[in-house]
């Protein structure tokens, strides 16, 4: 009794550590899997993350992840089933053999059991339950790696219209004002037709059922056997529960075994697609080339008959640049909407890379830089740039880590100062509730001036602004202008903007129409062609202002 007791305190207990051990590793794989693809998505090139393509592959291989369980964890999962299948299986062989070599006594009107026919019979029912069935499982399971693309391109809509347009704070005053729930309603529905969800549900229930019923069917003849056997005397009746008992744990130690095999085959396609995600090549990263960051160094930037379209249009965004940008120079870029303008800038950094032509720093292809070392030469504030749900501080700063001095700086610089010193917790303030209940809503000029400190702070030797005063009241915008010299002090500055007005300040103007560049000099020189972009929009723009004011 001391023996058997203590033996299964100490198997229990080994078995909870393990269990517990188990539990913590199943956690752990489970944030780490994650960690490899959120890596991927934030170190992935711009280009792609763009591309509706890879946001449907990433849907995809999260709905396979989230909903069968398929994809990377399947492995583990698997394997884990897999290995405890084969020793269920090799205990329960060694607890059946017996059934085989123990005969019904020779006088028995039953002795046709020991017959090779009734053993091979009891072979097929047995292969049938443990080798059959599961099979028929597999097959039906496997209508789920073929509905795949349907069904996320269901749930990527269901998802979308259900949980995220009813949920987006900020698309909820147009929904309400333009009635547009019904439109939300009728999306989410489609997206249910594309799933056609009961028609694979349907054929997977089909091959399920009828696993189910061979296995029952094969299960019963398994069990007249034994119960046969003992019947006719070669073993007592305590041998049918160790035979029925060793027999069923055979057979789902075995089907274990195959279901988790034939799921790992049926993840292959899903890993395949998981693979393909993450092998991904970053195209931007691949050159090496230093960039010099010593004090007083020079850069020069040059396009050389750039053009760019973007992926999927057939039209050219740029056509044919050619611009040179030196160290310490101010240039303005105006241009109606649509004339190329932000384009430029986003193949300045890199977002993507020329169609035709080449861009270059100090004369190497800028191609062959690291990206990182390139990229941190500019400060950029993009027009639809994004600020993030942390504090006021992180937000300038781009980092966790604040340098509290410089910070207020920048921010009293780009104008936000006043409001720093009212904000009750300083560079502590969360910005946005969506993550801090004592966060501040902050509007979108205030957060123009936060992005303009972001730039700022970073302290690169490029700062190009893109319409950095849309969103800004014309004090805000006049005192920004005003001190544009000071703020900007010996770096090269580059300023979007399509009211004319703003750019009188900088003595370089780079007028862009329809993707090209066609004018560029001071603005009182291009004011002199009276048959040039430049004089039309100019003379638009005054017009308008005149009338205003009349
Ligand atoms: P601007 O800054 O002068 O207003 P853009 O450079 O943003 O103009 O746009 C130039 C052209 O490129 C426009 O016709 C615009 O529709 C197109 N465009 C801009 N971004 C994209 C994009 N991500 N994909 C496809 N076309 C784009």
């Amino acid at each position: 009794v001391a023996l058997t007791i203590g033996l299964n305190l100490i198997l229990s207990l080994t078995k909870s550590a393990l269990a517990r051990w188990a539990a913590y590793c199943d956690t752990t794989s489970w944030t780490s899997m994650h960690k490899v693809f959120t890596d991927k998505l934030l170190s992935m090139d711009y280009i792609d993350i763009e591309n509706p393509d890879t946001q449907q592959k990433f849907s995809e291989i999260r709905q396979h992840q989230n909903g069968m369980g398929f994809g990377l964890r399947r492995l583990l999962i698997a394997y884990d089933r897999i290995i405890a299948g084969l020793v269920q299986i090799a205990l329960s062989v060694s607890l059946a053999m017996s059934l085989f070599t123990l005969r019904v006594p020779p006088a028995s009107p039953l002795s046709y059991l020991d017959s090779p026919l009734a053993m091979m019979l009891f072979a097929i029912a047995l292969l049938c339950s443990i080798v059959v069935a599961p099979y028929l499982s597999m097959v039906g399971g496997k209508i789920w790696g073929r509905a795949s693309h349907d069904n996320n391109v269901a749930n990527r809509l269901f998802h979308f219209y259900f949980y995220q347009l009813t949920r987006d704070a900020h698309r909820a005053k147009d929904i309400r004002i333009y009635g547009q729930q019904p439109l939300i309603e009728r999306g989410a529905s489609w997206g249910n037709q594309i799933g056609h969800w009961l028609e694979y549900a349907r054929y997977d229930a089909r091959f399920s059922a009828a696993s189910t019923a061979v296995s029952y069917l094969s299960n019963g003849m398994v069990y007249l056997y034994v119960a046969l056997k003992a019947l006719a005397g070669a073993f007592g009746v305590g041998g049918i529960v160790q035979y029925v008992g060793a027999i069923t744990q055979f057979g789902s130690g075995f089907a274990t075994t195959l279901t988790n095999v034939g799921m790992l085959v049926n993840n292959n396609v899903f890993l395949d697609k998981a693979f393909a995600f993450l092998d991904t090549p970053n195209l931007m990263q691949q050159g090496a080339l230093h960039v010099d960051r010593r004090r007083g160094a020079t850069y020069t930037i040059e396009f050389r008959n750039v053009s760019f379209r973007y992926p999927g249009t057939d039209t050219y965004a740029l056509k044919n640049l050619n611009l040179t940008l030196d160290t310490g120079r101010r240039m303005a870029v105006v241009g109606m909407n649509g004339s190329g303008k932000t384009t430029m800038i986003k193949l300045l950094c890199r977002l993507y890379d020329p169609t035709e032509g080449t861009i270059t720093l100090n004369g190497i292809d800028i191609r062959q830089y690291d990206y990182d070392a390139y990229l941190a030469l500019f400060s950029i504030v993009f027009q639809d740039f994004r600020l993030l749900p942390l504090t006021l501080g992180q937000n300038v700063a781009a980092s966790a880590e604040v340098d509290v001095d410089r910070a207020r700086r920048v921010l009293w610089q780009s104008g936000l100062g006043p409001r720093l010193e009212n904000m009750p917790r300083g560079l502590e303030t969360p910005l946005y509730r969506e993550m801090e209940d004592d966060g501040i809503e902050v509007s979108g000029g205030e957060a123009q001036k936060t992005a303009l400190a972001r730039a700022l702070y970073r302290d690169a030797p490029f700062v190009v602004l893109d319409e950095p005063t849309a969103a800004l009241d014309p004090i805000a915008e006049y005192e920004i202008y005003s001190r544009f010299d000071e703020i900007v002090g010996d770096k090269t500055a580059v300023y979007i903007s399509h009211r004319l007005s703003s750019c009188r300040f900088c003595d370089d103007i780079a007028v862009f129409h329809e993707g090209e560049l066609v004018q560029r000099g001071s603005h009182e020189a291009l004011l002199t062609d009276e048959r040039g972009k430049y004089y039309e929009l100019w003379n638009a723009q005054a017009q308008y202002y005149a009338t205003e004011t009349a």
